[in-house]
């Protein structure tokens, strides 16, 4: 706890000069508000007499005055801290965002979409109304308690001490509250989170939930999880209404002990009516100011929770830090050293085992075999997405390991089957591989691509939207623009993960056109489980199960008989005859 709130001061730190400025008019309107019961008392003791009732404007004028200055001041202050709160909850989020594009891949197959998002949306919208308005109207009752603590103390200091002694176990209550409050508003928080990523999860792959009629049971799924955000606000909005309903008792009461023990204090004339009221009136303000801090400490409790669940990100040191060699120029040799690999969420499972190749520079390998043998796992090392267990691999001679993870990405082309477009315009997609390309060399791209016709039928041409993840485009288009972009990028190394296999013949043939024309010259890793669009490749590696059990051209692995690359061929055979015969 001591630390979270060494964390939000430090967040607050490049907000001092406004908060300062907060804390001053804070000072004068607590000032002002305290001033209140003085000038009643005067009014009762002095004025209400029936000699000296000339005076009675001039107090009353007075008594305005300082309202419009206790008003004033506190807008002011109000102004002052919730918009510094809204700059530092601001720049938080900013970090936090950079910091979550800065983690590692595996960090986002630990980390749901929906929960990253409610960190950055509902956690920190809570924190902001903590360091804003919460500290703001926490410092203001503060400073009026101690102020109008003071003052019953001067005034009765006698009533003022039996008072305290009343009050002080509903501070220990209050402690003991707060904690309570606090782990409830954690949990809420959760709770929160995990609707999120179901509301998420659900919206994200609203296609196959309508296609397998399935809204009832995600609805209800969502609708679940908002009850268990319901039960968690329940608890907590709860104890925070016993918590006021205690301390209402305990303010009432010492009230009531109050009027009687002054009153006698009065009829005795140990102190006068004016004094009283006045101890009366001070008694009130700290009473309500106690009470809304009450409020206030559940609140604060809440923003405590949320800032555990921003800072936790905020505190993850990435464990890819950009650094490294860079290299001026490479050729685009690779080589896998004994390469193992198992994926950090799930560790028991080795994925790749050992695995040992070399593609020559400009040479197209292509990497064929059963589903889930590894192959995409290889592509994912080679832009150090995720890190081999052991071994190593090498890029014209340099470890990978050692190379700048930026600028290694920057040399690598990727085009996957499902080629994820940013939702944007056509144009900003495209140039997403250069941002600062010109318009005939976006064009040259999208010639090459085979996109350019499709992309200038549209009404809108360039600046068609495409929609989120690229929905509006058809799986062909969208594959042409993926294949621009990376034309733009002009990589030396070439990822193809199943380009091809979710299209039909013909935009298949159109695909597969502007691909030869991007791998033209760069080295290419092509990964296909249709083998008529490999039989060119240089190299044929056959993984299955984490490790490469066949190599050769197609003309070689042919004639191995016994082989899984012979048996892969016949299967498709059989397949495409099967299909040729219905049709
Ligand atoms: P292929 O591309 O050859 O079909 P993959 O490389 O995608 O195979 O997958 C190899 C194995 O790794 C599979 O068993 C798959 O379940 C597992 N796998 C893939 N991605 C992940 C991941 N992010 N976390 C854990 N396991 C994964
Ligand atoms: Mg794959």
């Amino acid at each position: 706890m001591q630390s979270t709130f060494s964390r939000l001061l430090s967040v607050a730190r490049p907000e001092k000069k406004p908060l300062l400025w907060g804390l001053f008019f804070l000072l004068i309107s607590s000032l002002s508000a305290l001033a209140f019961p003085q000038i009643i008392r005067w009014l009762v003791d002095s004025v209400l007499t029936p000699k000296r009732n000339d005076l009675l404007l001039p107090v009353v004028a007075a008594l305005f005055a300082a309202s419009v200055l206790q008003a004033l001041a506190a807008a002011i202050r109000y102004f002052l801290f919730t918009f510094s709160g809204e700059r530092i909850v601001l720049k938080l989020r900013q970090r936090l965002f950079e910091k979550v594009l800065s983690q590692e891949v595996a960090f986002f197959d630990f980390n749901r979409t929906g929960d990253l998002m409610s960190r950055l949306s509902s956690d920190c919208t809570t924190l902001q109304n903590t360091v804003s308005v919460n500290v703001s109207q926490g410092l203001r009752n503060i400073g009026q308690v101690i102020g109008g603590l003071g003052f019953m103390f001067y005034t009765s200091w006698k009533l003022s001490a039996l008072m305290l002694l009343l009050i002080l176990p509903v501070g220990i209550a209050a402690a003991l509250f707060g904690r309570k409050i606090r782990s409830i508003a954690q949990n809420f928080q959760a709770a929160l989170a995990e609707a999120s990523i179901v509301a998420e999860e659900s919206i994200s792959g609203i296609r196959t939930v309508k296609s397998f009629v399935q809204e009832n049971r995600e609805s209800s799924r969502y609708q679940n999880s908002l009850q268990q955000a319901l039960t968690m606000a329940k608890a907590r909005i709860a104890s925070i209404s016993q918590f006021m309903m205690v301390l209402m008792i305990v303010g009432f009461a010492a009230i009531c002990f109050v009027l009687w023990f002054g009153g006698q204090q009065v009829l005795s004339a140990e102190i006068s009516v004016g004094d009283l009221t006045q101890f009366m009136l001070y008694l009130m303000l700290v009473a309500i100011q106690v009470g809304s801090l009450g409020s206030l400490w559940g609140d604060l409790m809440a923003g405590i929770g949320a800032s555990k669940r921003v800072f936790e990100i905020l505190e993850r040191d990435s464990s890819t830090l950009d650094q490294g060699m860079t290299l001026a120029q490479i050729s685009g040799h690779l080589r896998f050293e004994q390469v193992s690999f198992h994926y950090p969420a799930r560790p028991e499972v080795e994925v790749l085992k050992k695995i040992q190749f070399e593609i020559l520079p400009g040479q197209a390998v292509a990497l064929v075999g059963p589903s889930g043998g590894g192959k995409t796992t290889i592509g994912s090392l080679l832009p150090r997405f995720y890190e081999p267990t052991s071994g190593e691999i090498y890029l014209d001679h340099s470890k990978l390991s050692e190379l700048k993870p930026s600028w290694l990405r920057e040399q690598i082309g990727i085009v996957s089957q499902e080629p994820v477009l940013i939702s944007s315009t056509i144009e900003e997609n495209i140039r997403y591989g250069k941002p600062k390309s010109s318009l005939a060399e976006l064009e040259e791209a999208a010639r090459a691509a085979n996109a350019w016709d499709f992309i200038m039928s549209f009404p809108e041409k360039m600046q068609t939207r495409v929609g989120e993840k690229g929905i509006q485009l058809s799986g062909g288009q969208k594959q042409r623009i993926a294949i621009a972009r990376a034309l733009l990028k002009n990589p030396k190394i070439l990822i193809l993960d199943e380009a091809t296999s979710n299209l039909d013949t013909a935009s298949e043939k159109l695909v597969q056109e502007a691909l030869q024309r991007l791998m033209r010259g760069r080295t290419t890793l092509v990964i296909a489980h249709r083998l008529a669009s490999i039989q060119n490749a240089d190299v044929i590696f056959v993984v299955h199960d984490g490790q490469i059990v066949q190599k050769g051209t197609h003309q070689e692995l042919l004639l191995q008989t016994d082989g899984i690359y012979f048996q892969l061929l016949q299967k498709q055979f059989q397949t495409l005859s099967a299909v040729e015969d219905q049709s």
